[in-house]
């Protein structure tokens, strides 16, 4: 998606080899108009899927499955993060390593929304280690639903989330797949529709 990469390119800030801080205008100050057109670019990729929710996870997620759901005409539902009062019969529950905090956390989602008659896209931010999605992955599983896909915003394809995940095989769509970073030098694999 061009104009994510010059978004990118532009404003990402590289903060180590590894990690990429786009603040201004995805993960923190959300860019609204951009966050609904990387929702319509879901849709193109997803849209002859007959999917019936998209699931991420809080809170980096969250913008982006709503613009994916505005798009396909479907809910979304972001597991939580920490085990609320609110949810605490009848979860699906997964364990995940944080790569950008370094520790682990559960995340959950009420069973009441998600079961065997659904078909699922997983939506998220980024695409790095693969352990948030994979989470999410194992919670589809334990619900009996199916898994249709994973849509990424940003992919980091130097790090082992997507071939994780192709491995489980889960068709998986990046908008914007970085191949290597390195400061005032972002480079990015293109996808067949650009
Ligand atoms: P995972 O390693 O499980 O694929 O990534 C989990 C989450 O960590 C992503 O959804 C995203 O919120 C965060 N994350 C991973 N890599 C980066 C990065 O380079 N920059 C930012 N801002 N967040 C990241």
């Amino acid at each position: 998606m061009r104009v994510l990469e010059e978004r990118i390119r532009e404003e990402g800030l590289i903060l180590s080899e590894t990690v990429l801080k786009v603040d201004s205008f995805l993960n923190h100050q959300v860019d609204t108009e951009l966050a609904l057109q990387i929702g319509q670019e879901f849709k193109t990729v997803f849209g002859h899927l007959p999917i019936t929710k998209i699931l991420t996870v809080e809170a980096s997620g969250i913008q982006f499955a709503m613009a994916a759901g505005i798009a396909l005409g479907v809910p979304f539902i972001y597991a939580k993060k920490k085990k609320a009062v609110t949810l605490s019969e009848g979860v699906y529950s997964a364990p995940v390593h944080s790569f950008t905090r370094q520790e682990d956390y559960l995340i959950s989602i009420s069973q009441k929304y998600l079961g065997p008659e659904d078909k699922v896209l997983i939506v998220d931010d980024f695409l790095a280690t693969g352990a948030a999605l994979v989470g999410l992955a194992d919670i589809v599983k334990e619900s009996g639903a199916q898994l249709l896909g994973v849509g990424c915003v940003i992919e980091k394809s130097f790090q082992e989330g997507r071939s994780l995940l192709e491995k489980r095989g889960i068709p998986v769509h990046a908008l914007a797949r970085i191949s290597s970073m390195a400061p005032g030098e972002i480079h990015f694999i293109a996808n067949e529709e650009q």
